[in-house]
């Protein structure tokens, strides 16, 4: 399946957007009972985030990152690489400042404490 992510990169003269093409390989279990408009959401909002946490788009701090990165490491509903909550990669989901867990087990960077 390959679908395109369009995101708004930060260059030297502003804000340009840029047309990814991305490749999605396999779906998580946990995905299997959404509905199929939910399911397309979804998978582009993971490619989406997959292309910005790649390119370094809306990247969170170092502290962060490693705070949420030990949350996932020992949270019960993760799912070898990815959050079986969501279906999102772990590695990713965790640099993005504006994502947030599922669960409500760490927050967007902007709605920090
Ligand atoms: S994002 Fe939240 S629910 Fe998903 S693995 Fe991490 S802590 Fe668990």
């Amino acid at each position: 399946m390959s679908n395109k992510a369009v995101l708004k990169y930060q260059n030297s003269t502003g804000l340009e957007d840029r047309e990814l093409p991305i490749k999605i390989i396999s779906m998580p279990k946990e995905a299997e009972n959404i509905n199929k408009t939910s399911r397309a959401s979804k998978l582009l909002k993971g490619a989406k985030g997959i292309a910005k946490s790649t390119l370094g788009i809306d990247i969170a701090g170092k502290d962060t990152i490693k705070i949420r990165r030990q949350i996932c490491e020992d949270c019960d509903k993760r799912k070898d690489k990815r959050c079986g909550a969501c279906g999102c990669y772990i590695v990713h989901k965790t640099r993005l400042a504006s994502e947030s867990c599922p669960n409500g087990y760490w927050v967007a960077e902007d709605n920090e404490l």
